[in-house]
C-alpha cells in the first residue's frame, strides 16, 4: 500500500510528494469509563493509522483528498476558515484554521491521506488525522509547537471545529505512543508514565462488532451525571474532588453513603477500574501477561455488570475468549455498546483464533465482526520508509 500511495500523490497531483507521515490509531488497554473521574487510563498506540503525503505548490490552495473517501476540497490560501459542510476534509482544515489563528504563515499544499484503520469503529481514526496533520505542517513550516501543543491544538479542532465532544486520551496516545510502551494517563493533570509493555509472543487482537454505537452518547451522558451523584454522596463525609480520589478499600467503608443501587454499582465500578489499571501496569511491566489478561476479563465483567455499557455484541466476543486457551484475556474498549473488542491472543494462534471469534459471533449477532492482528506500535512520526522519497 504504501508504493501504491506514492503512486497514487504522483498520478493525483502530476507531481512526486517531499513530505510523508504516519500517525496511528489508538485502543485504550484498561482504565474505562474513568478519566471523567479523575481516573487513570492506559491507551497505546497500534500500528494501524492514517498516512499523509504532502507537496508545496505555487497557486496558494489547500487541495484535500483521501483514498478512503471519493469527496475532495480544494480551497484558497486564506486568513480564516470555517466549516465546510460535513465532509471528511474538516478535520485537516479545522487543523489549518488553528495554525492560522496562532498567526503562523503557511504556505499552498496538496495534501493525500490514507487510513488502513478502520474509520468510524472507535479506534480514533479522527485524532489520528488531526495529529498527522498538525504533526506535518508544524514540521514542514516549523510552527515552533511543541508535542503536547500539537495535542491540545487536534483536541480542541475536534471539540470546537468539529463539534465533537471527547477528551483529550486519543489525541495524547496518537501522539505520545511508544512501541511496546502503554501510557498510564491521568487525563486532568496530563501526568502520565510509559508503561513497559512487552507482550511477548502475542499479539493484540482488534475485533470491531461492526454495530454503529447509536445509543453511546446518551448513555455517556447519563453515566457522566450518575457519577456526580455517587460523588456528591460520598462528598458528605469525605474531603474528595475526583470519585478515583479514593481507593477500593476506602469506598467499601463509606459506600453506605449510597443507597441507591444503580449509583453504588456506577461507582464501584470507577474506583475499582482505577485500582485495575495501577494493579495492571505493574503486571505489563513485569511482563506477567496472565495477570493483565485477568484484568481485562475483570474490566469487562465490571463494565458489563455494574457500569452497563457493553452488549450482546460485546459480551459475544469476550464470551468466545473465554473459551479460547489462546487468549489470556479480553475485553471492550472505548465507550461501550459497539465499537471494539480488544484480546491479547498468542501470535501463532491468531488465524485459528480469527476464524473462531467471527463464526461464533456470526452464529450469535447475525452478521461478521472485523478482526485485526496489532501491536503497540509508536505514536505520530516522520515516515521512514518514505524518506527517500523526499526532493
Ligand atoms: P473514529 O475516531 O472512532 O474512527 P470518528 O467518527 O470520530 O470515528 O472519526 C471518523 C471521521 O474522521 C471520518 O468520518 C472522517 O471524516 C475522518 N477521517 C478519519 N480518517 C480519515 C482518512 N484516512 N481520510 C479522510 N478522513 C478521515
Ligand atoms: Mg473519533
Amino acid at each position: 500500500m504504501k508504493n501504491n500511495l506514492l503512486k497514487e500523490f504522483t498520478k493525483r497531483y502530476n507531481k512526486p510528494a517531499t513530505y510523508s507521515y504516519f500517525s496511528p490509531g489508538r485502543v485504550n488497554l484498561i482504565g474505562e469509563h474513568i478519566d471523567y473521574n479523575g481516573g487513570l487510563v492506559m491507551p497505546c498506540a497500534i500500528t494501524f493509522g492514517t498516512y499523509l503525503l504532502l507537496a508545496p505548490n505555487e497557486d496558494s490552495v489547500f487541495r484535500f483528498q483521501s483514498l478512503n473517501f471519493s469527496d475532495e476540497l480544494s480551497i484558497p490560501l486564506k486568513n480564516n476558515y470555517e466549516k465546510d459542510g460535513e465532509g471528511w476534509f474538516n478535520y485537516p482544515l479545522g487543523v489549518i484554521e488553528h495554525f492560522l489563528k496562532d498567526g503562523h504563515q503557511l504556505k499552498g499544499m496538496d495534501l493525500l491521506f490514507y487510513g488502513d484503520i478502520p474509520i468510524g469503529s472507535g479506534l480514533s481514526s479522527s485524532a489520528s488525522i488531526e495529529v498527522v496533520t498538525a504533526f506535518a505542517l508544524n514540521d514542514i513550516f516549523n510552527s515552533g509547537y511543541s508535542k503536547l501543543e500539537l495535542v491540545k491544538l487536534s483536541k480542541s479542532v475536534e471539540n470546537n471545529f468539529i463539534g465533537v465532544n471527547s477528551g483529550i486520551m486519543d489525541q495524547f496516545a496518537v501522539a505520545f505512543g511508544e512501541k511496546n510502551k502503554a501510557l498510564m494517563l491521568n487525563c486532568d493533570t496530563l501526568e502520565y508514565k510509559a508503561v513497559d509493555s512487552n507482550l511477548g509472543n502475542n499479539v493484540l487482537a482488534i475485533i470491531n462488532t461492526n454495530k454503529p454505537r447509536k445509543l453511546a452518547e446518551s448513555k455517556y451522558n447519563e453515566r457522566v451525571q450518575e457519577c456526580a451523584k455517587a460523588l456528591e454522596l460520598l462528598q458528605q463525609e469525605l474531603d474528595i474532588k475526583n470519585l478515583c480520589d479514593i481507593d477500593t478499600d476506602t469506598f467499601n467503608k463509606y459506600s453506605n453513603l449510597i443507597k441507591d443501587k444503580i449509583i453504588y454499582n456506577r461507582a464501584k465500578h470507577v474506583i475499582e477500574e482505577n485500582d485495575r489499571v495501577k494493579l495492571a501496569a505493574e503486571a505489563l511491566s513485569q511482563s506477567n501477561l496472565d495477570e493483565f489478561g485477568k484484568l481485562m476479563y475483570a474490566s469487562h465483567a465490571s463494565l458489563r455488570n455494574l457500569y452497563e455499557v457493553s452488549g450482546v455484541e460485546l459480551d459475544a466476543v469476550v464470551d468466545y475468549c473465554k473459551t479460547d486457551a489462546n487468549v489470556s484475556g479480553a475485553r471492550m474498549t472505548g465507550a461501550g455498546f459497539g465499537g471494539c473488542a480488544i484480546a491479547l491472543v498468542k501470535e501463532e494462534a491468531f488465524e485459528e483464533f480469527s476464524k473462531g471469534v467471527a463464526a461464533y459471533y456470526t452464529d450469535k449477532i447475525g452478521y461478521a465482526p472485523s478482526v485485526y492482528s496489532s501491536l503497540i506500535g509508536d505514536g505520530v512520526g516522520v515516515l521512514a520508509a518514505f524518506e527517500d522519497a523526499r526532493m
